[in-house]
């Protein structure tokens, strides 16, 4: 399979239906990351204006660089934990910057705080300089090492602020904490999405960087053993990537889900085991799995219970996992090359 990422654009396109951003004008921070380009290609298509806000932490030129040229695309190189003065009224402002990987936040605990706390009110205060709607990217890991599941928003979470998550999982809880003052103190209007394990095309493939699925599709092309974390018997629930963008517009664009915070996920549960096969049987590797110990404080159990996105934003994921490994595979093989 060749890959192009139109196919990827056409899906969600297809998908949003009649949802549009026409003339809308539409701040990103962390625009140059793998969810935060493909949201700028994806609102380009729709008619929006982006202006894309990314200091290359974790995210990348090359995710970026074929809008480069787009006229109604600007990118601006700044490090959103730090005031950004904004001249131009904007419509909406998405803050998706910070990075997300657990191997990150053992080397960057720090910038990994500042993004969802300073990041964070830096793009409130833009929004509310323009009255502008809010869509806050925050994730699965405010429940932590959740005791219910699947997990439902109203699930408070059961998390170590001290421990090696700390730094993300406390961060982005903050961040959701800013976002609701912000909406009750300034009467801002705003949109919480909890984000569960995503993957595809432009996810970080980069040594130790990357997430479990790029590193076990990595490890099966060069024929090295899938690096299988504990027994593998933990789970995770893989949204592809068209899916996610798909989840996050609808719930930035329509009215019923103002004020809402949702799960976007996938509930197709898999250990990382069996995650592990299926990789090797994708890529028709050779590939053996070693098994090492398991990183403290992973959470054993990962998977959304979506009633809150089926129900506001008509919202369920479509794209079955063989389906995204495939295209993913295809992605990395035409990066190497
Ligand atoms: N994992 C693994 N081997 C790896 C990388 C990750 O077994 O080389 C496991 C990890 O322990 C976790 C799951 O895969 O249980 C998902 O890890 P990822 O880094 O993608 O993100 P997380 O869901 O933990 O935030």
């Amino acid at each position: 399979m060749t890959f192009d990422p139109r196919e990827e654009l056409a899906v969600i396109r297809k998908n949003l239906g009649d949802i549009s951003f026409e003339d809308q004008r539409v701040l990103v921070t962390g625009g140059a990351g793998f969810l935060g380009s493909w949201m700028c290609d994806t609102l380009l298509t729709s008619g929006a204006q982006v202006l894309c806000i990314d200091n290359f932490a974790s995210g990348q030129w090359s995710n970026i660089r074929h809008l480069a040229d787009h006229e109604r695309f600007c990118f601006i190189e700044h490090d959103i934990s730090t005031p950004l003065p904004v001249d131009t009224p904007v419509d909406y402002v998405f803050h998706m910057a910070s990075r997300a990987s657990p191997f990150e936040f053992e080397h960057f605990p720090i910038q990994i705080l500042k993004a969802n706390t300073m990041g964070v009110l830096t793009a409130l205060g833009i929004a509310k300089k323009y009255g502008a709607n809010v869509l806050y990217t925050s994730t699965s890991e405010v429940y932590g090492n959740p005791s219910v599941v699947p997990t439902p928003e109203s699930y408070y979470g059961n998390v170590n602020c001290v421990g090696p998550r700390g730094c993300y999982d406390e961060a982005k809880r903050c961040g959701e904490a800013y976002v609701v003052a912000y909406r009750r103190q300034h009467q801002l209007k705003t949109r919480i999405a909890r984000i569960f394990n995503t993957y595809g095309p432009r996810i970080r493939m980069d040594g130790i960087y990357g997430r479990v699925i790029p590193r076990f599709i990595d490890q099966a092309l060069n024929g090295e053993p899938l690096t299988v974390f504990g027994e593998g018997a933990q789970t995770r629930s893989f949204t592809y990537v068209t899916d996610q963008i798909e989840g996050l517009l609808r719930l930035a664009a329509l009215d019923a889900a103002e004020g809402q915070v949702i799960n976007i996920g996938n509930t197709n549960e898999i250990t990382v085991l069996e995650l592990a096969h299926r990789v090797i049987a994708r890529t028709g590797s050779a590939s053996a799995i070693s098994f090492s110990p398991l990183p403290e404080d992973d959470p054993l159990r990962r998977n959304p219970d979506i009633t809150k996105a089926r129900e506001i934003l008509g919202w369920s994921p479509r794209a079955a996992l063989d389906y995204g490994l495939m295209r993913t595979i295809a992605w990395m093989k035409s990066q190497v090359e």
